[in-house]
């Protein structure tokens, strides 16, 4: 079966959600068939994509609280071979409603592999990513043991490595006590301005504490990003010569690669 891939930062703006739309849409651009999984109430991914979260009756919710076939949520999108498994505001009581339910932690990896195990389900999919809301609460964790890799995309600014420790602490529990295949894959810089010095610090830092596990695609700051977004589409059709549509599609052939 196809990788997995989680992509986590319990910061909020730290890139996550560009990344997993874009870095999805740009391997399916490649030719691989690419499941995004909106992990976030905040439907951001969706929204990303040219949906609309009110209009949408099931999302992971259902998957998750109410045994709902994931196959059943997928719906396709303006790029061939790129599928969605939708988030709306009902995913927001996840968090609390999972408390209770007992194996909280494995619900999503539950639906994931029943996904891959149905016979007659005529989606094979290459990849699997999964964009994860801005925290390290269950549902983040419910992302960690459906993944087998992680990719962590990490904003170019003065904080940037602010928290990263809590966040490699839980990876680290999650490994040892429910899911030994984790690993993380790659660290992506993201917003990065070259016309800064401290953007370049701040990639500098960044190389010295993960060493060969940044990759070598560093996302520049591209306000084509942000306005394609806007526009429900990702930035390789919205504006395919923009610096945000190249770094996107070198990062891709390097993710493809790298495992
Ligand atoms: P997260 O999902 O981690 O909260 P987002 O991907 O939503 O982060 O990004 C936060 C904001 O920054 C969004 O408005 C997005 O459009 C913008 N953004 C993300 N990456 C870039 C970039 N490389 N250049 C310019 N703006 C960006
Ligand atoms: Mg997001």
């Amino acid at each position: 079966m196809g990788r997995k891939i989680a992509i986590i930062n319990q910061k909020g703006g730290s890139g996550k959600t560009t990344t997993a739309v874009n870095l999805g849409a740009c391997l399916s651009l490649l030719g691989k068939t690419v499941l995004l999984i909106d992990l976030d109430p905040q439907a951001n991914a969706t929204i990303h994509l040219g949906l609309r979260p009110h209009e949408i009756n099931s999302s992971l919710y259902e998957v998750m609280m109410e045994e709902k076939p994931l196959g059943d949520v997928v719906l396709p999108t303006e790029v061939n071979n790129l599928f969605i498994a939708p988030a709306n505001i009902n995913l927001s009581g996840a968090e609390i409603d999972l408390t209770g339910v007992v194996g909280r932690e494995m619900v999503l990896k539950d639906a994931v592999d029943r996904l891959e195990e149905s016979v007659d389900h005529p989606i094979r999919f290459d990849f699997i990513i999964i964009d994860c809301p801005p925290s390290l609460g269950l549902l983040t964790v419910n992302a960690l043991t459906s993944a087998q890799e992680i990719i962590v995309p990490v904003q170019t600014e003065f904080f940037a490595l602010e928290g990263i420790g809590k966040l490699f602490n839980t990876v680290e529990v999650v490994k040892k006590r429910l899911n030994h295949n984790l690993h993380i894959t790659g660290i992506v810089p993201t917003m990065f301005d070259s016309r800064t010095n401290l953007s370049r610090e701040v990639l500098d830092k960044i190389t010295g504490h993960f060493g060969d596990k940044v990759y070598k695609t560093c996302i520049r700051k591209n306000v084509k990003l942000g306005e394609a977004t806007s526009h429900g589409r990702p930035v390789i059709l919205y504006d395919p010569h923009s610096t945000g549509a190249e770094d996107y599609s070198t990062l891709a052939k390097e993710v493809d690669v790298s495992e």
